[in-house]
């Protein structure tokens, strides 16, 4: 099952195909022509980073009934959208900064991610599915808090490293048929599958693709199973989707020394 990485190498980020304990390095990406440069390197021991920098994520909400239904929702009739910004991504290992000068109800999301590979402008469920990349896994945090009393979600889900992204984008999975986990300090908190989403991915892809443009590299995250709760600093948060792998990202508060850049 073909698993794509991408690891600071020496001189920058570069990207891999995981075959075994082994990297076999690839370049320049995946995202256009790209072929092995022949050089393999373990894969134990390599700093993951977020699969891609993409230039947007679009997410969906209340995509489960049993999570809409626990947040006191109805399933909407047509996919509900929202944006998280690309500052928001963050890769495997690397902290969540907990606002806490803002919010004190910040929530995990396990999410399964859909990772564009061409350009999608109005296409069809068909053409949509042609145009998926991979998988990844997803964690769309959320300030809960925020997002009831501001009305809409920007600010909520929009804080830098809300949105680990990884830890490997998985080219042939079935996205309908994949568990989607998420752990806080060893306790299952979510335990869904993706047969229970509502709109099925090329749906949603299709359906983005009328109103915005998907380019190589964005993101789709299809929405949550039940059992979103609080994570407060000091926890350590996995996401794991069969076929894909566990993201594992600690929760720190932030304070005004911590510098996004350097997290
Ligand atoms: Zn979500």
């Amino acid at each position: 099952m073909p698993r794509i990485v991408r690891f600071a190498g020496e001189t920058g980020p570069r990207y891999g195909m995981v075959d075994g304990g082994e990297v076999a390095v690839l370049e320049p990406h995946p995202f256009g022509p790209h072929g092995p440069t022949g050089e393999t390197v373990p894969l134990e021991g390599l700093q993951l980073l977020a699969p891609v920098i993409p230039s947007k994520i679009v997410c969906v909400g209340r995509n489960y009934v049993d999570h809409a239904a626990e947040l006191g929702n109805e399933v909407p009739a047509e996919p509900l959208l929202f944006t998280k910004p690309a500052t928001s991504v963050i890769g495997p290992g690397q902290r969540i900064l907990y606002p806490a000068d803002l919010s004190d109800e910040v929530h995990h999301e396990a999410e399964l991610a859909v990772v564009i590979g061409a350009i999608l402008s109005r296409v069809s469920p068909a053409e949509a599915r042609r145009g998926i990349y991979g998988f990844t896994a997803a964690n769309d945090v959320t300030a809960r808090d925020l997002q009831r009393s501001d009305g809409q979600w920007t600010r909520a889900k929009g804080f830098d490293t809300f949105c680990p992204l990884g830890p490997a984008i998985a080219t042939d999975i079935d996205p309908h048929d994949v568990g989607v986990r998420c752990l806080v300090n060893g306790d299952l908190r979510q335990d869904g599958t993706t047969r229970d989403l509502v709109f099925d991915v090329p749906t949603l892809v299709s359906y983005i693709s009328q109103a915005m443009t998907l380019l190589p590299t964005d993101v789709v995250l299809t929405g949550t199973p039940a059992g979103v709760g609080p994570l407060v600093p000091g926890d350590t948060v996995r996401v794991e989707i069969d076929g894909i792998g566990a993201l594992e990202n600690t929760v720190v508060e932030r304070s005004r020394t911590v510098d996004p850049a350097t997290n």
